[in-house]
């Protein structure tokens, strides 16, 4: 079976994403860093839909936990391989370059890229020789795009982000997996419920934050069949914000 590996999937644009997938008959696996009830919700939820899912634990920042999760999996799944993986786990750590600390520099660099590294090096071999029609969705932002101020290692680590993308969807393509990248503007999630929301909204042509289910519909086509001949790009989601 082809499963759908989506990290960050207990809360948010994840979890939206896990159900929307399964929602489409995918299997998939629930990828968190530490909060377990959330998890078991979207478990919950899917299993409730007649789906089907599992939970996996580990910080996309730490290439062991990674490695050895994807392994025990691997194990127990010894005719499945996973298919479709959604590079979604990300934070933000906001603040003025000047006065921004060493720690939040490294670790909003190290999930979203380094995270990004360890968890589709790990899944990449078995996509690629499946010749299946792989595909690989990794979470940018418009922060990665324009640049935000306040925001010069999320913005950083998510052109990053970007030019993994298009680099290895050239590398890849010819193995029929595609890899593209989103870029959500602002979504109602945990990630933006303290930015003032009024404030931003009256910025936004559309006049409100998207919705997580609007970016799921989004990285549900990328994952379909009818995205076969989209690659190597990205695709803004951001209510005319910025394109
Ligand atoms: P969120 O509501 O804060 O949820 C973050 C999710 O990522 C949670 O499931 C969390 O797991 C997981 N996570 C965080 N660090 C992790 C790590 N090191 N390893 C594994 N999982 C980790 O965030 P969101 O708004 O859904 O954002 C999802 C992605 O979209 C991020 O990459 C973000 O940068 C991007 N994005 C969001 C927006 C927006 O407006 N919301 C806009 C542009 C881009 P736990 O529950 O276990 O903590």
């Amino acid at each position: 079976m082809k499963y759908a590996l989506v990290t960050g999937a207990s809360r948010g644009l994840g979890r939206a994403i896990a159900i929307k997938l399964a929602g489409n008959g995918i299997p998939v696996i629930i990828n968190y860093q530490s909060n377990e009830a959330a998890a078991e919700e979207v478990k919950g939820i899917i299993e409730a839909a007649g789906g089907n899912a599992e939970l996996m634990k580990f910080n996309v920042g730490v290439m062991a936990e990674v490695d050895a999760a994807i392994d025990v999996w691997e194990a127990a799944h010894p005719d499945d391989y996973i298919a479709y993986l959604v590079n979604n786990a990300g934070i933000r750590r906001d603040n003025l370059m000047f006065m921004m600390p060493a720690e939040d520099w490294h670790s909003v660099i190290n999930t979203t890229l380094n995270g990004f590294y360890y968890v589709t090096r790990k899944v990449l071999p078995k996509m690629i020789m499946r010749k299946h029609g792989g595909r690989i969705i990794n979470m940018a932002s418009l922060s990665g795009l324009k640049g935000l101020p306040g925001q010069t290692n999320y913005s950083s680590a998510k052109a990053a982000i970007i030019g993994a993308t298009k680099a290895l969807a050239q590398e890849v393509a010819a193995r029929g997996v595609t890899v593209n990248a989103i870029a959500p503007g602002f979504i109602e999630t945990d990630m933006t419920k303290e930015l003032p929301v009024d404030e931003l909204k009256a910025t936004i042509p559309a006049q409100r934050f998207g919705k997580p289910e609007e970016v799921a519909s989004l990285a549900a086509f990328l994952a379909s069949d009818e995205a076969a001949y989209i690659t190597g790009d990205v695709i803004s989601i951001n209510g005319g914000l910025y394109t």
